[in-house]
């Protein structure tokens, strides 16, 4: 009777490629990760977490999803803060991430500045492509690029990856903009939710 063997190990293999070939989730931080103070987050003190946020990208880990954060920083270029103060939030951040029970994630890119014309700041895709390059295993065409802002919807459609914006932060600012005529396209490929919880609990069951 090889029939229910085959059932069964037929559905573990289908299982294994379904996670294999989780999508990327890149994801902003300021506004989605942590409240964004509508000013610089120069100190590990001043990182607190959006409720459930850590959380969520902690049961994306653990359903196998890839996670890159991309953040502009343009508070370095402006000597508000220094690539060091930068990296202690980021390593609070990251501490935090791991009590919440999240380990790793794969990358992690900022922007020294928000000008237009930097390679690397959002909506300029600088970061996303350096991440491919140095990141074989991440591809962000097919995958979700979620943030507050205009410029990472933008970025997000730049790399064809989904836009999704969240409604922390900047987030219903920039729901309003979206209903401009300017925005029409952008608008069409975007998908909305209230926080990144609520993106999570929809994505890891698509
Ligand atoms: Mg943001």
């Amino acid at each position: 009777m090889s029939e229910p063997t085959i059932l069964w190990s037929s559905s573990v293999e289908s299982y294994i490629k379904k996670i294999s070939n989780r999508p990327v989730i890149g994801l902003d931080r300021d506004g989605v990760i942590n409240k964004d103070l509508f000013t610089y987050v120069t100190k590990p003190e001043e990182f607190e977490p959006i409720d459930g946020s850590l959380e969520a990208i902690a049961n994306l880990r653990k359903n196998n999803f890839k996670i890159v954060i991309i953040t502009n920083q343009g508070g370095i270029e402006k000597g508000i803060m220094t690539q060091e103060n930068v990296e202690s939030v980021h390593q609070r951040m990251f501490e935090l991430l791991g009590k919440a029970g999240c380990p790793s994630i794969d990358a992690l890119y900022y922007s020294v500045s928000s000008r237009k014309d930097d390679m690397y700041a959002k909506p300029n895709t600088g970061m996303f492509k350096r991440c491919e390059k140095e990141n074989p295993h991440i591809k962000f065409a097919g995958g979700y690029f979620v943030g507050d802002k205009m410029s990472d919807l933008k970025a997000a459609i730049k790399v064809n990856a989904i836009p999704v914006l969240v409604r922390t932060g900047y987030g219903l600012e920039t729901e309003k903009e979206l209903n401009k005529f300017t925005y029409k396209t952008i608008k069409k490929r975007t998908v909305i939710f209230d926080t990144l919880s609520n993106f999570v609990d929809w994505v890891v069951l698509h």
